[in-house]
């Protein structure tokens, strides 16, 4: 199973991988943990990725690939992996394909956890949290018994400023229009599987595995 899956903050993409891993036994490659481990295993690749990285730069897309490249090459790939946050761009996702290729392996599925921005601001806008002792709600889903008090200690609740709408709204624009082209790049070849992201965890889930139990050979 050679998937990837998308979603816009808040959309429970980090939920839908993890249960996607569990159930496949397959790694979950996020572009973060690979940086990581190749800078720790002091690859080539990775001491030029970690450069980039101290110096607060953006690591070039020659050395992302061939990071990428490395850790598909990895034993651990070989019943599969779910690469999670890479590709951003369709430039990558080109070179990804080249890659694929290169290894012997093909994609099998993007699952795209569709959510409406509206419910997205509704969720990533109504954290609280306590001041306190740092307990969180959520206005909508989880609210507290009486209104920007703390259940657990009487402690008066905040908003972070990254949660404000202003803050949420600007993040997702951004995000939505790197993903669109590469949405079109992996529908327009046939893998791309939209799933509705506004049911519960569980039903999205179900709706994922139908998904994967058709892709999977
Ligand atoms: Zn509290």
């Amino acid at each position: 199973m050679n998937t990837i899956v998308m979603g816009l903050p808040g959309a429970g993409k980090g939920t839908q991988a993890a249960l996607i891993v569990e159930r496949y036994k397959i790694p979950h490659i996020s572009t973060g943990d690979m940086f990581r481990q190749a800078v720790k295993e002091g690859t080539e690749l990775g001491k030029k990725a970690k450069e980039y990285m101290e110096q607060g730069l953006l690591v070039p897309d020659e050395v992302t690939i061939g990071i990428v490249k490395e850790r598909l090459s990895k034993p651990d790939t070989a019943r599969g992996f779910l690469l999670d946050g890479f590709p951003r761009t369709t430039r990558q996702a080109k070179a990804l394909d080249d890659t694929l290729v290169e290894l012997g392996k093909k994609l099998d599925a993007v699952i795209h956890i569709e959510v409406p921005l509206e419910l997205l601001v509704t969720r990533l806008t109504g954290r609280r949290i306590c001041k306190e002792c740092g307990a969180t709600y959520h206005i909508t889903f989880n609210p507290p018994k009486k209104e920007g008090i703390c259940d657990r200690c009487g402690g008066e609740l905040y908003q972070r400023a990254d949660d404000k709408e202003e803050t949420v709204a600007k993040r997702l624009q951004v995000n939505l229009e790197q993903t669109t082209p590469l949405l079109h790049y992996y529908e327009e070849k046939g893998i791309l599987h939209n799933i509705d992201g506004k049911k519960e965890i569980e039903e999205v889930f179900q709706m994922v595995e139908t998904v994967l139990r058709g892709v999977h050979q």
